[in-house]
């Protein structure tokens, strides 16, 4: 069998280490091509000790380049600007995208037009410009693979179900660290609080997102933007074990759902090797002494969550302004500036301005994003 050439962005991120543990366990399928980081200098060069033939972009300072040896080298691109241009180059079959926030859209981009298919864990790329990716996908039939478990699960089921008869998506949500606190309680938490996730161990952002609920509000824009199918057939039930990745409902009352071990490299693997199946990489699930519980989320609590279904409504650019003032919020808490419960109000002031009117090339929604970030200053 012919390797496929991988590009993994943000290879030094829970995403991208997980991809590396699928790659090294499954050597004989893939060939890595480029390799990316922002700040994690260090771990970027050990990779390229260990893939020499694989490219690696670095846009973080040079300074930190230069200390970890990066420098001078042939394969070595540096640079903010430097990451499109490195993909452009790679000749990638597959890109996994596992950058974190907006700063992953135009990647995105540079790699669908470098004509490699889009393994896609970066959720803001969709939610920003949905339709611009999936239009220049389309235009050069090139697949975009969701990584992101429920959209991964999703995806698979509806390959082998079909759409016909689907009615509805049930996104299912772990409930994240606050799931049990009061609403007196929530505006006391820390980031450290924040930061200790029940079932995942993921980045910071996505991890402050998953507290708040954004990450299912943000998943909520990625499936109907992926699935083409509207706000009000997209429902999210909380499910604290993580083990349904999520599931559909069809008109017939049947209700198909995936379930496995919350295990990132699952759902990396499939879309890496896309169309394939794939060979068992991780533990399989037990089912003796499984207890699944269910509960419906608390949009009073965690507002994010139905601010985000406002958003989708609301179309135009509300959900390039919803990402950006979330972004803004997450980084103000992360920093002390403000409180947990501050998050929504960032985002709640944000929202109540006008987002209408369409931005649908990436110039006009880079401008939004830029927009909203200065709107959401705190
Ligand atoms: P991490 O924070 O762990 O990793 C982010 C990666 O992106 C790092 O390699 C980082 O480089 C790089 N990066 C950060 N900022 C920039 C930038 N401005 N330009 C270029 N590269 C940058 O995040 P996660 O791996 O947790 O998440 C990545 C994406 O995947 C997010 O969109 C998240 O929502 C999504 N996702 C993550 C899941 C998970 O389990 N972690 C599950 C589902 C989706 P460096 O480390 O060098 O700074
Ligand atoms: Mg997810």
């Amino acid at each position: 069998m012919k390797k496929k050439r991988v590009s993994v962005l943000g290879a030094t991120g829970s995403i991208g280490k997980n991809a590396l543990d699928v790659i090294r366990a499954d050597k004989d399928a893939f060939s890595p091509v480029l390799f990316s980081a922002n700040s994690r200098a260090g771990q970027l060069a050990s990779l390229s000790a260990e893939f020499p033939e694989a490219k690696v972009a670095f846009s973080g300072r040079r300074e930190a380049a230069e200390a970890a040896g990066l420098d001078g080298r042939k394969n070595v691109f540096l640079g903010a600007n430097a990451l499109c241009e490195a993909i452009a180059e790679a000749g990638a079959d597959v890109t996994l995208n596992g950058i974190s926030g907006a700063a992953g859209l135009e990647p995105s981009i540079a790699a669908l037009n470098s004509g490699s298919a889009l393994a896609l864990a970066n959720k803001e790329s969709i939610v920003m410009a949905g339709a611009l990716v999936l239009k220049t996908a389309a235009s050069r039939a090139l697949p975009v693979i969701p990584v992101d478990s429920e959209h991964s699960a999703i995806f698979n089921l509806l390959r082998r179900q079909g759409r016909e008869g689907l009615k509805e998506l049930l996104l299912t949500a772990s409930g994240g660290p606050f799931r049990t606190w009061s609403a007196e309680r929530l505006k006391t938490a820390t980031p450290q609080d924040a930061l200790a996730h029940p079932t995942w161990n993921m980045g910071r952002k996505i991890t402050i997102d998953s507290a708040t609920l954004a990450n299912k509000g943000l998943e909520v824009i990625e499936a109907a933007r992926l699935f083409d199918i509207g706000a009000d057939d997209i429902k999210v039930i909380v499910h604290p074990q993580s083990v349904i990745h999520s599931m559909i409902r069809m008109n017939n009352g049947a209700v198909y759902a995936q379930l496995s071990r919350p295990d990132m490299r699952l759902p990396i693997h499939e879309a890496l090797r896309f169309p394939e199946a794939v060979p068992a990489l991780c533990e399989e699930l037990e089912f003796e002494g499984l207890c699944l519980n269910f509960e419906k989320p608390d949009l009073v609590r965690f507002p994010m969550l139905s601010l985000a279904y406002d958003a989708l409504r609301a179309g135009g650019r509300y959900t390039i302004a919803y990402n950006a003032a979330n972004e803004c919020a997450v980084a103000a808490f992360l920093a002390g500036k403000i409180s947990f419960t501050g998050i929504s109000d960032v985002c709640r002031q944000t929202l109540d301005m006008d987002w209408s009117g369409e931005a649908d090339d990436l110039p006009s929604i880079l401008e939004s994003d830029r927009l909203s970030r200065a709107a959401s200053m705190v």
